[in-house]
């Protein structure tokens, strides 16, 4: 019987559940949303039909829902292989992918003050299904894992040195299984290896972040501490001047508040008063919507700069690389960004770009560009499939 591997992502208050055989290829994947609202559903991909779940269902009850649901359909015949599990945070303490233990769990637990919404509920994930096959191997892959590898000189704050030692502020990264991913395929497309391979990454999703990657290894990254560094995103700010905080203070808005304005309400959806969704801003953009077109300028701009402030890392480059649901997805931002790139001598051809790569192994670079620039979709589900796998074999 072909063995499967299981991949487990939480989200706040979604799950993603994927099912691979052999060959990495996906049997099943679904959906839950909503969790611990009244209105909590789940859906199995290519199915209209809803996963029945209770009312107000948790993380633990929509996993044991979907996991009936997998073997009742019979996309699961046995138990899995082995698990992965995909943690946002895993500190100074994670470096690698790691099989989970109960040391595993406390250590997850312990790094849940840097990503409070986030470890809690990865680790519920986890607790769920070791109750649901515990006797199987399950892997944990950090999404800042693959950021160890960043020199102190990005990775420290110009903070008094007790800011590190002490509370452990620096900066960590994020993205990191969709970067590494980027980093191998980019090598593969370009007929390389990725220990020779340098490349920008920039993954724009609803959370952006753009990583530079020497010889396949994570060297500077745009988020920090937390995910709310750096670019321009949905509906965080990026970077903003930390004067900001006692600014607002001054006018009566609390640091909870101010938190809670930076990461929720600011990015796209507060340039443009009208949405996060990149898709959407483009067609009011496109309307006339000036708000938007300013929210479209501004992401860009942020964007072109840090591509920029990435060369810094870089001896040499092989590509810039664009992935992320924006990425993968929107020729007028990887066209508007790249407008601001002419010093580096990066163009893009129109068609290539048009088609996303699709009809020329990734690339939209023109023939005159200096450097390569390639659209790569991520696959973050499969890299967390493979890590399980290999250790689970080990
Ligand atoms: P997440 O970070 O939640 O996984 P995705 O990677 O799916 O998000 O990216 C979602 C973003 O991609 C949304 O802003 C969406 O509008 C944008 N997007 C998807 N398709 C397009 C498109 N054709 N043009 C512009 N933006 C797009």
């Amino acid at each position: 019987m072909e063995e499967s591997i299981l991949v487990v992502n939480c989200g706040s208050s979604s799950l993603k559940l994927a099912l691979f055989g052999g060959q990495n290829r996906k049997i099943a994947s679904a959906l839950a949303e909503k969790l611990n609202n009244d209105d909590a559903f789940a859906r199995i991909s290519g199915d209209d039909q809803p996963v029945r779940l209770p009312a107000g269902a948790t993380h633990e009850q929509a996993l044991q829902a979907l996991v009936h649901e997998f073997r009742e359909r019979q996309l699961m015949k046995a138990a899995p292989k082995a698990i992965g599990h995909r943690v946002v945070h895993g500190g100074e303490t994670f470096r690698e992918a790691v099989l989970v233990d109960d040391a595993t769990e406390d250590g997850i637990e312990a790094c849940a003050e840097l990503a409070p919404l986030h470890n809690p509920v990865n680790l519920a994930g986890i607790r769920a299904m070791r109750a649901l096959f515990p006797d199987r191997p399950h892997v944990v892959v950090f999404d800042t894992a693959y950021h160890h590898t960043l020199p102190e000189r990005a990775y420290r704050y110009a903070l008094p040195e007790h800011c590190y030692t002490e509370w452990g502020i620096r900066r960590y990264g994020f993205h990191g299984t969709s970067h590494y991913f980027m980093a191998r395929e980019a090598a593969r497309l370009l007929g390389k290896t990725p220990a020779t391979t340098s490349v920008i990454s920039a993954h724009l999703g609803n959370g952006c972040s753009i990583t530079a990657i020497r010889d396949g290894l994570s060297v500077d990254t745009s988020m920090g501490l937390t995910p709310l560094e750096g670019l321009v995103m949905g509906t965080r700010s990026g970077d903003v001047d930390p004067g900001l905080f006692d600014y607002l203070a001054a006018r009566g808005i609390s640091a909870a508040e101010a938190h809670r304005m930076l990461n929720n309400d600011s990015g796209l959806l507060g340039l443009s008063g009208q949405t996060n969704d990149m898709r959407s801003l483009c067609e009011l953009a496109d309307h006339g919507h000036k708000p938007s077109k300013l929210a479209i300028d501004v992401f860009c701009f942020r964007l072109a700069r840090y591509v920029g402030a990435m060369t810094a890392s870089l001896p040499s480059l092989d590509g810039l690389v664009f992935t992320g649901g924006i990425g993968e997805n929107s020729p007028r931002i990887r066209k508007e960004t790249v407008k601001h790139l002419g010093l580096l001598g990066i163009e893009l051809d129109p068609e290539l770009n048009k088609n996303h790569g699709r009809i020329s192994d990734g690339r939209i670079d023109s023939p005159d560009s200096r450097f390569p620039v390639l659209v790569i979709p991520t696959d973050e589900e499969l890299v967390i499939a493979q890590e399980a796998a290999r250790l689970a074999s080990a």
